[in-house]
């Protein structure tokens, strides 16, 4: 089942989670025994249902409304419907309707992460962690390629320092999938 959503994901040229970010993101839910989840960006769904088949309770945006419909025919189809919420709804607008997550993952427009990952630390459990996905974009180079995609990864490269520097945050990052960060409160 899973694999026909990566075909269907891969026809319509729809970006989902990388197999190796998948697995660590599996490894991270396990390690800390991590229940309620919080997605930004669903798609069609896949890693929120991936991440149901790992026990948790998903609750994630998705702003198109035509891939939200896809997302929520596939939760259905897969029997998740008791465990995934998609929420169509334009994440940069602040939702007050959520719990308190354990796990807050940010996958979706890359210029706006700093904004997502302040609009939503509110809702994360005091010992919860937020990762990210999509931080090393393909691996490009500023020198390969044009002025929007330069401007881009110029954005990538001021929100790792903003994690870097956050005084309330201690971040580590993974080059797994399309390079991960795991942000944790500080302790001291
Ligand atoms: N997490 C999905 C997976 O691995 O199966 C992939 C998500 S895809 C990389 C990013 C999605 O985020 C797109 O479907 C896009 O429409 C959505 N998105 C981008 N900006 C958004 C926003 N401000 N609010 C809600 N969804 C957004």
């Amino acid at each position: 089942m899973f694999s026909e959503l990566k075909k269907y994901a891969k026809d319509h040229h729809i970006p989902i989670i990388y197999d190796d970010g998948l697995l660590f993101l599996k490894n991270l839910i396990e390690i800390n025994n991590v229940k309620d989840v919080l997605e930004i960006g669903t798609a069609i769904g896949y890693s929120a249902l991936q991440m149901a088949s790992f026990g948790c309770q998903v609750d994630t945006f998705e702003r198109n409304e035509t891939l939200a419909d896809i997302a929520k025919d596939n939760v259905k189809k897969f029997g998740y419907e008791s465990q995934i919420q998609v929420i169509l709804h334009d994440a940069l607008v602040p939702y007050e309707n959520l719990k308190i997550y354990d796990l807050i993952f940010i996958d979706a427009a890359k210029a706006q992460y700093q904004k997502f990952f302040e609009i939503y630390q509110v809702f994360l459990k005091p010992n919860g962690m937020i990762v990210c996905d999509n931080l090393s974009f393909h691996d490009l180079k500023k020198e390969d390629v044009n002025r929007h995609t330069k401007q881009l990864l110029g954005k990538i490269e001021r929100f790792k320092q903003f994690l870097i520097n956050h005084p309330d945050f201690q971040t580590q990052f993974d080059a797994v999938g399309d390079g991960m960060s795991v942000s944790k409160r500080r302790t001291t």
